[in-house]
């Protein structure tokens, strides 16, 4: 909470950077920022434009904290750290965005050029925009905003800038944890504005365990008329799913209700072709699971289950079946609901949007999850559509604006 009068204050301050955020966007937006993976050079030119925009505002040079990466221009991989004093210097609150962003895909499917912003009926379209533009231009513009109503945050804040979310943050996040340990502290309080809801009032704490499983079935191929011929590898791949299926949701039927959905899930996803024709019986069939599992659940424990079901049905249909684990991402340790960064953003998000907000946990993973990995609180928060890496990538212009009055409520809040 903050008093209202000086609500008021940040409210009034921000609403009229609107049109100078839209402008900012717009420029991020024109400066392509993809990884080498995406066919891209990287996120260099970006960082630029941000570290100078940074300074022509008056917020300081931001710290450089460069990943070498042979693959793009000028080998290296940028990642920004802007730091500004505040009464206390503990905890820093820390405010990430990544600077990459996704190929538009399908560029068929986009109703305006995805590199060239497009305002419209109060949303601004164009990749990158939401994901992770929106809070990027938010944190920017919330400090600007104390800083210009001269006030200083009630502790130390960081913005920082980060390179490689998109593809494993190897580059981005993870270097600078390694490069610069002593940056981030189990007290500092961490809002990554890379999650949100519609309305603003979901705060991400948790995430399920990810393990992604190859199933080969090995059989015997053989015409389809002659069936004693061979082996079927389909029959005995499409048991062991069913069987999976059933089996995984009962041994693991543990709920929790801070996720959507409260469960485990165990989602037979991808097929590969065996076979061209009808009329073969096919030798070799292989499939995928993905499992999104509860913190709560060791992930050894449905590998075990896994190892268990395929071995019977592989005796019982006389194949083969071997079993590799192509993603495994272990859950971080959940923030606590109660912990200081959670209350914090939640009274700001009470304040400014007037909404009740609602602690959540997730079946994807998000880059908070490096923070809780070394026992740094992490919230994932902001207003959007969830419309990243889709065409005709939006951001809501309004939820940009009011998610740096939030993040502006947070700097200055009331200890
Ligand atoms: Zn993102």
């Amino acid at each position: 909470m903050v008093s209202r009068d000086l609500s008021e204050r940040l409210r009034w301050r921000i609403q009229g950077y609107r049109n100078v955020m839209v402008d900012f966007q717009r420029d991020l937006t024109a400066i392509n920022a993809l990884g080498p993976e995406s066919g891209g050079d990287g996120e260099w030119q970006r960082a630029v434009f941000i570290r100078e925009t940074l300074a022509g505002m008056g917020l300081g040079y931001a710290r450089e904290i460069n990943a070498s990466d042979i693959r793009v221009y000028g080998d290296r991989r940028p990642n920004l750290v802007l730091l500004q004093e505040g009464l206390q210097s503990s905890p820093v609150v820390w405010v990430m965005a990544h600077m990459d962003t996704v190929p538009p895909g399908d560029e068929s499917l986009w109703d305006t050029p995805p590199f060239e912003m497009v305002e419209r009926d109060g949303r601004i379209y164009g990749r990158g925009v939401e994901d992770n533009q929106q809070g990027l231009t938010a944190m920017i513009f919330a400090l600007r905003a104390v800083l210009e109503e001269e006030l200083l945050p009630t502790s130390d804040v960081g913005l920082l800038f980060v390179a490689d979310e998109e593809n494993g943050n190897t580059y981005g996040l993870l270097h600078v944890l390694e490069a610069v340990p002593d940056l981030f502290h189990p007290q500092d309080m961490v809002v990554v504005p890379d999650f949100g809801a519609p309305d603003g009032d979901l705060l991400e704490i948790a995430e399920k365990s990810i393990l992604q499983v190859r199933f080969t079935v090995r059989g015997k191929q053989a015409h389809a008329s002659m069936p004693d011929a061979g082996v079927n590898a389909h029959r005995a791949a499409a048991h062991l799913a069913v069987r999976l299926d059933d089996d995984l949701r009962e041994s693991f039927a543990e709920i929790d209700t801070v996720f959507d959905p409260p469960t485990c899930t165990f989602e037979p996803t991808r097929r590969e072709t065996n076979i061209p024709n009808i009329n073969t019986i096919p030798g070799l069939d292989r499939f995928w699971f993905d499992c999104r599992i509860l913190p709560s659940v060791p992930v050894d424990l449905v590998k075990s289950r896994i190892e268990a079901v395929s071995g019977e049905i592989a005796a019982a249909c006389g194949v083969k079946i071997e079993t590799a684990y192509t993603g495994e991402h272990p859950a971080a340790p959940p923030t606590s609901a109660q912990a200081p960064v959670v209350l914090a953003v939640a009274a700001a998000v009470r304040q400014v949007r007037g909404v009740e907000p609602k602690i959540v946990g997730i079946g994807g993973g998000t880059v908070a999850a490096e923070f809780r990995r070394r026992g740094i609180p992490a919230v994932a928060w902001s207003t959007c559509d969830g419309v990243a890496h889709q065409p005709n990538e939006y951001a809501v212009i309004d939820n940009m604006v009011a998610d740096a009055v939030v993040l502006a409520h947070l700097f200055v809040r009331e200890q």
